[in-house]
């Protein structure tokens, strides 16, 4: 099975409560948003949980 990984979208505020939240440490602050590192993250769904504005996205739900 290939997991695809989770992408942070434009919605993005920089509130950084997903970051505390990934159980592999995937999440960093990027220049205009949060990032994910796509080889790191194993598609938990954690921090989709926690974002107020629903930026994480499958990677198959990208808009
Ligand atoms: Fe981390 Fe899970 Fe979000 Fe991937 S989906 S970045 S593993 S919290
Ligand atoms: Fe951005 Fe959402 Fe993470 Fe906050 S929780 S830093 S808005 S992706």
């Amino acid at each position: 099975m290939i997991l695809v990984a989770y992408i942070i979208n434009g919605n993005c505020i920089r509130c950084g409560a997903c970051e505390p939240q990934c159980p592999v440490d995937a999440i960093s602050a990027g220049e205009d948003r949060y990032v994910i590192n796509e080889d790191l993250c194993i598609s938990c769904g954690a921090c989709a949980a926690v974002c107020p504005v629903n930026a994480p996205k499958d990677e198959d739900q990208v808009d």
